[in-house]
Parts: structure tokens; C-alpha cells; sequence
């Protein structure tokens, strides 16, 4: 979990210490949930700023920035195209599932 307990002053910090973003890491589900998707996020690591806007608002906690680039860990994401909202660049395209 990357938020801190609610008891716990809020340290001053990096991105890393605030309470934003998902919950959970990517892979907190017990299922995957990939089944009900029709649509698959693609992030297009060229264009990409890295501003985390997708992470924090991915309601599954499906896009990991452990990495050096974000990567979607598509047994958990849904396809629900929030992150593709939230991107204001244009990195993240939703691609039907079935084709490249
Ligand atoms: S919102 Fe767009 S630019 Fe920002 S980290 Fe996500 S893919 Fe990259
Ligand atoms: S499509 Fe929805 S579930 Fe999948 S990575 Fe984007 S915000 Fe998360």
C-alpha cells in the first residue's frame, strides 16, 4: 500500500510520500479482470512525460511506474479508459482487443 495510515502526520516529501494515486500497487486484485475488457490501454512511452496523471487516477492500480517507463499490468486493468482521459498529451491510446 502506498498510503500512509490516516493516524500518521502527512510527511513533506516526493510524489512517493503523498497520499494520491490507487490504493493499492498493480496486482492488489484477487481475480484478474481482464476477462470484461474490451478495450486495452496502450501508452506510447515516446510521447509519454511521465506526469503520473494516469497512475493516480487508474481506479485498479493497473499501471505500474516502478519501471522507467509506466507499464499496465493488463491481468488487472479493465479497460475502462479513464487513463486515456486523463492524459492531456495523447499518450494513451484505447486499442480494441483483438487487434494490434
Ligand atoms: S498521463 Fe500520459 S503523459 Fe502522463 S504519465 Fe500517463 S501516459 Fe504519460
Ligand atoms: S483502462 Fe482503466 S483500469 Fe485500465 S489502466 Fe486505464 S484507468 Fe486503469
Amino acid at each position: 500500500m502506498n498510503r500512509p495510515k490516516l493516524s500518521q502526520p502527512l510527511p513533506a516529501g516526493t510524489i512517493e510520500d503523498l497520499p494520491m494515486g490507487p490504493s493499492a500497487r498493480a496486482g492488489h486484485l484477487i481475480d484478474v479482470s481482464s476477462g470484461m475488457r474490451t478495450f486495452r490501454p496502450v501508452i506510447d512511452t515516446e510521447k509519454c512525460v511521465n506526469c503520473l496523471r494516469c497512475f493516480l487516477v487508474c481506479p485498479d492500480g493497473a499501471i505500474d511506474k516502478s519501471g522507467e517507463n509506466l507499464e499496465i499490468d493488463y491481468d488487472y486493468c479493465k479497460g475502462c479508459g479513464v487513463c486515456q482521459k486523463s492524459c492531456k498529451i495523447g499518450a494513451i491510446t484505447m486499442v480494441k482487443e483483438g487487434e494490434a
